[in-house]
């Protein structure tokens, strides 16, 4: 698509939300009006990152994340429902499923017709996928019988399609593998739960599934049996790529609230942007803000580059999520009392934003798998400032643990995952800045991102004590 077409597509996304997307109404009425939906398929929103050939746009992922970006900053639910869709929902079919699964789902996907959900998570397998339960056992005649539980599945009361992970002992010669299957929900032994209610998101639909003896035709496989594990792996990639850039709305639609607030508002006889804290405050957001634009559109530019991808898009869910729920609350702290009563705006920023740091992998989680990876697969850097902060935090957890010891210091893990996060960021908005302005963003991010790196951990001794107390629950 060129250009100017995804320009004008950006344009009717923006007038449409103008005119019928309203956040407050779609949190209050804990549904997304039915004519908003169909307005989104209208326009093709939908299809946008399907193949031409099935009704889609083909869309690129840096112009899908622009999109999911515009929506985010009208409302959060309508942006993770759509963006759930696009991401989670559709990139196994499209990388994995045949000619014939093609020709099935996707035209409908790309009209909205039918609307994609992903169910991974269960009650015992959260953030350890490797506990999954729910079992998928072919039987004779080709087909699989599945038993078990999924939970918080987005857009479970919407979808028409779910493709689900399940574990396939044996199947495809893996003794423990998963596989992922595409699922219509009306089918016997697939039980829609009610819809949960939750914290925020409220418009976006949240289910559980029940699989009580649902019995899969041949054709509902995806993918190879047993390489579940590493197609999640890429799913996840578009999921949390979109995620990220739905916070960038947000971050984009707290910080433009903020300032016109700050504008207006006087105490002490001046402006509250006369403040000098406040201005401080207020640079370092926009420069997070910039930062979380320049990191998501450095991880779209590399889809075609699976482990760049995953490597890239972990950072940016971190640092995105963080940065949004950041944002979203300074936006509150900074309209003061106003900020925390409904009716302003911002309260629901927060509220929706929160949960990006514990879906598509908890942030905690993924800090310690990106520390692991610099760990073990450190990313050529320059000999600069930024570049070597973070090598030299890793060269201390090597030296001072050497070998295979190195990999079980979880919490030099997760500090080292940190440094790599906001080193990604500070690379990313380095490299994009053009202007005067962006380069001092860019530098603030870059300056903070050494910063952090260099932190001393904590003290180990205090820590061991205090751990020790909690795990014997004898601190009060
Ligand atoms: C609104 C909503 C929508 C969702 N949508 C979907 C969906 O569409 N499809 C789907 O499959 N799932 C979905 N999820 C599930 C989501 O991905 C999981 O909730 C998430 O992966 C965390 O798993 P858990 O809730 O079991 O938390 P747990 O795994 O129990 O972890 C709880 C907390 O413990 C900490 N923690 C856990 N392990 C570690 C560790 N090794 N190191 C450090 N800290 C750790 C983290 O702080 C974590 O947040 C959704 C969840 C919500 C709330």
């Amino acid at each position: 698509m060129s250009a100017d077409v995804v320009d004008a597509l950006l344009r009717g996304v923006k007038d449409f939300t103008k005119r019928h997307v309203h956040a407050l109404a779609i949190d209050e009425a804990h549904r997304i009006p039915p004519e908003v939906l169909s307005g989104f398929a209208e326009l093709g929103l939908f299809g946008l990152t399907l193949p031409p050939e099935f009704g889609g746009a083909g869309l690129t992922a840096l112009d899908a994340t622009r999109v999911i970006t515009t929506i985010a900053q009208a409302d959060r639910s309508v942006a993770t429902t759509i963006g759930l869709h696009l991401g989670l929902g559709t990139r196994g079919l499209v990388a994995w499923g045949t000619p014939a699964q093609h020709e099935r789902w996707l035209p409908s996907l790309a009209s909205g017709e039918v609307i994609a959900a992903f169910a991974t998570t269960e009650p015992g397998a959260g953030s350890d996928l490797s506990a999954l339960q729910c079992l998928a056992v072919a039987n004779g005649a080709g087909q699989f019988t599945v038993n078990g539980n999924k939970i918080y599945v987005t857009n479970g009361g919407l979808a028409s399609l779910l493709t689900i992970t399940a574990a396939t002992p044996g199947l495809g010669g893996a003794a423990r593998g998963t596989s992922l299957f595409l699922v219509d929900p009306k089918t016997k032994g697939v039980l829609r739960q009610p819809e949960e209610h939750k914290l925020g998101l409220r418009g976006s639909s949240t289910t559980a599934f029940v699989f009580d003896e649902t019995v899969l035709p041949p054709d509902a496989l995806l993918g190879e049996p047993g390489q579940g594990t590493a197609y999640l792996h890429h799913v996840l990639s578009w999921g949390r790529l979109l995620l990220s850039a739905g916070c960038v709305g947000t971050a984009t639609a707290a910080l433009e609230a903020t300032l016109l607030h700050v504008h207006a508002r006087k105490q002490f006889h001046r402006a509250l942007i006369k403040q000098e804290v406040v201005q401080q405050q207020l640079a370092r957001a926009a420069a997070i803000k910039y930062a979380m634009s320049a990191l998501v559109a450095h991880a779209a530019a590399s889809e075609d580059d699976h482990a760049a991808l995953a490597r890239l898009t972990t950072s940016a869910k971190v640092f995105c999520s963080d940065g949004a729920v950041e944002l979203a609350d300074l936006a509150i702290q900074l309209h003061g009392g106003a900020g925390y009563i409904e009716d302003t705006g911002v309260a629901v920023m927060l509220r929706d934003a929160r949960v990006t740091r514990i879906f598509e992998g908890a942030n905690d989680v993924l800090l310690t798998h990106a520390g692991l990876m610099e760990l073990t697969e450190p990313q050529p850097g320059k000999p600069d400032a930024l570049d070597g902060a973070v090598e030299q935090r890793r060269q201390k957890i090597l030296t001072e643990s050497p070998g295979v010891r190195a990999l079980n210091r979880k919490v030099e893990q997760h500090a080292l995952g940190k440094a790599v996060v906001w080193r990604d960021a500070a690379r990313a908005a380095l490299a994009q800045a053009r202007t005067p302005l962006e380069a001092a963003a860019a530098a603030l991010v870059r300056d903070e991102a050494i910063a952090l790196a260099a932190r001393p951990a904590l003290d180990a001794p205090a820590v061991t004590t205090l751990t020790a107390s909690l795990l014997e629950g004898v601190f009060p």
